[in-house]
């Protein structure tokens, strides 16, 4: 019991001081790392001058990296070993002194040398004792893998290796023009002008024997290339290879890449390719390029895993990434580049988003296609824009119109509501005055009185007539002229009216004679608006019957149907002019001579009359024989019961419809 108890407290010890010392570690490894308050001071050294550039290439991807990390306390301190403006051992034994004084140990945490030259001067410090370097961590880039490899590397060092393009710039040529024949390099006089030319022609005599003639131009100075290009004119199908920066003799001073380029194709127009960023955008063919930026932001990489506490001893040198096949958009045309030989993993550039791709005679038919296109749009949306405009006119002259129309039809039905009342007035007053005559004298005295009053009747009832026509013509077309069918005998309400105008036949010597087929039909009719219309229709026989014509009426059936016909002998209607006589105002003779008076209206009501009962109206006829109208009404009845609605007084009604029958 007690050994158990001793074993328990002895592990709550050894517990104890496990977390402690784990605690204790971890605390001593933060003080490793890097701490948000301690300074991380980083010299940059580059090979070149101020404004080269490839090295301001990788300079923007490494602070471009840097700003996104965000960190207030780390420090670049830049400078610039010029190396091409100065290069003897006393100039660089100098350079290194004037560093190793102005940054002495401690106020630096690491140094970062762009291209050989800066890392050829500072390497060897990294493992001098005696050195304000010694032992401090040296990160690379732009040194060929080949020198470092040869070397011992001391721990202290890591970085980025170059690796040599031209291989893939050969390849990237051939795959796009096997016909090459003739390669001119125009390079710098440097060490990476000597290793592009040493390059280019091992890679040539090693897989691409005896193919293509070799020409250098190697010189810092643009007025001896110009010079060159003057007296060795290029082959047709020859290339150039461009890589390095150049000076003007006269005045000591840099080329823009542009300037350089656009001075050789002065001298050549053949197509220019590169493995030097520098020329990528200045009217160069394209080729296969390290990407400063790229390497930048990779050395920014390897440099924040030491500003992150990890010890440069552990950070392998890593390779540089791949180069990038980059292909001048407008080139590819210009020097008329089978599509299909461009290499898959090139890159396009200067390539705006609406250009495509395509090989240039489809890049003609695809322009004319969206000329055309283009042109049939614009013609469209011309046409269309006309069309509504159009529309638009012609519906208001439509508008304007109907407005119009609505107005005359107003005024008119207006006015035929005023000329009623003042008839209706003229016809009780003639009334009256024949009352009076009546009773005080004795008619065969006054027979040229009565006429007067007889012919002023005659004419209140036309001017009636007139009215009420054009009053109900205007109510049909509307729909506000009320329907209401009941069941009547069909035979009976016909035959009234043939009763009711027998003596205005016998005046003009006309005989009339209704023969139904059975003595009754009965059916569902307006019986008001259907002798309205069977007036009408006898009303026009009478009108335009000759003397001893005859007038002839039937109704028979057959099946779904009634059908009433009235028939005469009188001078019958041109078949041209049959479709016509139902439309408004209508009247076959118009002129001021015609012997029938009218106003052409009546066949119109007619017509909607049927119409109103779902029924329809036929006419047939010869000139100088007669005319034959059909009515075909719906044979059916309604549940409504029918009481009697007679056409107010119909001796008043035939009276009005008649009075322009006989003058
Ligand atoms: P109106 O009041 O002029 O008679 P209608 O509409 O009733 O008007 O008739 C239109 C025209 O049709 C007439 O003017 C006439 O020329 C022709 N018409 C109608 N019925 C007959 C008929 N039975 N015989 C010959 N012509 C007719």
């Amino acid at each position: 019991m007690y050994n158990l108890k001793s074993f328990h407290t002895y592990l709550t010890k050894l517990f104890f001081i496990l977390v402690v010392s784990i605690s204790f570690y971890m605390l001593f490894l933060q003080t490793q790392a890097f701490t948000p308050d301690s300074q991380f001071n980083i010299l940059i050294v580059n090979s070149y001058h101020n404004g080269h550039k490839w090295e301001s290439n990788v300079l923007e991807g490494f602070l471009g990296s840097m700003e996104e990390y965000d960190n207030p306390y780390v420090n670049i301190k830049l400078e610039y070993l010029d190396f091409r403006s100065s290069n003897d051992s006393l100039y660089l034994d100098t350079f290194k002194n004037f560093l190793t004084t102005k940054y002495p140990k401690g106020s630096i945490d690491a140094i970062y040398t762009i291209d050989d030259e800066a890392y050829n001067l500072l390497a060897s410090e990294i493992s001098n004792p005696k050195s304000e370097f010694y032992q401090l961590p040296l990160v690379f880039s732009g040194v060929n893998e080949d020198s470092l490899v040869k070397k011992q590397l001391s721990p202290y060092i890591t970085g980025i290796y170059q690796q040599d393009v031209t291989f893939q710039l050969l390849s990237f040529i051939f795959q796009l023009d096997e016909t090459v024949d003739e390669i001119k390099i125009i390079t710098e006089d440097s060490g990476y002008g000597n290793d592009l030319i040493a390059q280019v022609s091992t890679l040539l005599d090693t897989y691409w024997p005896d193919q293509v003639e070799l020409h250098c131009i190697q010189s810092d100075y643009i007025e001896d290339i110009e010079y060159n290009l003057c007296t060795d004119n290029p082959h047709s199908n020859a290339i150039i290879i461009l890589g390095g920066e150049f000076q003007y003799k006269k005045y000591n001073k840099f080329l823009e890449p542009n300037e350089t380029v656009n001075i050789i194709k002065s001298y050549c127009n053949v197509p220019i390719y590169s493995n030097d960023q520098t020329y990528l955008s200045t009217g160069i063919m394209g080729g296969c390029m390290d990407i400063g930026q790229k390497q930048g932001h990779s050395i920014f990489e390897i440099v924040k895993r030491m500003i992150e506490g990890e010890r440069v001893e552990n950070i392998s040198p890593i390779l540089a990434p791949p180069p990038q096949w980059l292909l001048d958009y407008n080139s590819i045309y210009n020097y008329d580049v089978e599509i299909i030989n461009i290499p898959e993993q090139s890159i396009i550039f200067n390539k705006k988003f609406y250009q495509l791709l395509i090989p240039a005679e489809y890049k003609n038919l695809f322009r004319s296609l969206i000329l055309l296109i283009g042109c049939t749009f614009i013609l469209f949306t011309v046409l269309g824009i006309k069309h509504l405009y159009r529309h638009k006119k012609m519906k208001k002259i439509l508008q304007q119109k109907v407005q119009y129309e609505q107005l005359r039809t107003d005024f008119i039905v207006n006015l035929s509501h005023e000329l009623r009342t003042p008839t209706n007035v003229i016809l009780t007053a003639i009334q009256l005055i024949r009352l009076e005559l009546s009773s005080t004298l004795e008619e065969s005295n006054h027979n040229a009185v009565y006429k007067q009053l007889d012919n002023i009747t005659k004419h209140a009832y036309r001017l009636l007539k007139i009215s009420n026509n054009i009053v109900d013509i205007t109510k049909l077309e509307c729909g506000k002229l009320s329907f209401n069918p009941q069941n009547w005998n069909v035979v009976e309400v016909v035959e009234d009216i043939f009763m009711s105008i027998q003596d205005y036949a016998t005046k003009k010597q006309l005989q009339i004679i209704f023969d139904p087929e059975e003595e009754e039909f009965i059916c569902a009719i307006d019986k008001e608006l259907l002798q309205r219309a069977i007036l009408n229709l006898l009303s026009n026989a009478i009108k335009f019957t000759p003397p001893q014509g005859k007038i002839n009426g039937t109704i028979r059936h057959n099946d779904a149907h009634l059908i009433i016909e009235i028939w005469d002998t009188g001078i019958g209607i041109p078949q041209d002019k049959l479709d016509a006589i139902f439309n408004r105002f209508y009247q076959i003779d118009n002129t001021l001579t015609r012997v029938n008076e009218g106003s052409g209206i009546g066949l119109c009501i007619v017509k909607e009359i049927i119409a109103l009962h779902d029924g329809s109206i036929q006419v047939t006829s010869q000139e100088h024989k007669g005319s034959r109208f059909i009515i075909t009404l719906p044979y059916i009845q309604t549940h409504k019961t029918s009481h009697h609605g007679y056409i107010s007084s119909i001796e008043t009604a035939v009276n009005i419809e008649l009075s322009d029958v006989i003058k």
